[in-house]
């Protein structure tokens, strides 16, 4: 049988396409700035392209952040900590 396709996830990665998907979380990841040493594990682990990268920062996009936790679960300094929203 073939499945018609979803207006979500469909692709892996393509969450950055779809505009305001993430409305409905609970949580939220927050940044402690002080103590990111820019390792990106964060970016790499975030299932939703949620986490964007600039020259010096780390930021997330909360219209995609589906408030998961595994940002603040694989950051190896503990600089992520997952806040109600
Ligand atoms: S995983 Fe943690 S230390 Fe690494 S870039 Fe992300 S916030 Fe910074
Ligand atoms: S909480 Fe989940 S979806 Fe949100 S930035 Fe972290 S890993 Fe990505």
């Amino acid at each position: 049988m073939k499945l018609p396709t979803t207006p979500g996830a469909y692709q892996p990665g393509n969450m950055g396409v779809n505009p305001r998907t993430a409305g409905w979380k609970s949580k939220a990841p927050v940044l402690d700035a002080g103590k990111c040493d820019q390792c990106l594990k964060c970016w790499i682990y975030c299932p939703d392209a949620a986490v964007e990268v600039t020259a010096d920062k780390v930021r997330f996009i909360l219209d995609y952040c589906k408030g998961c936790g595994i940002c603040a679960v694989e950051c190896p300094t503990a600089a992520i900590s997952m806040a109600g929203v």
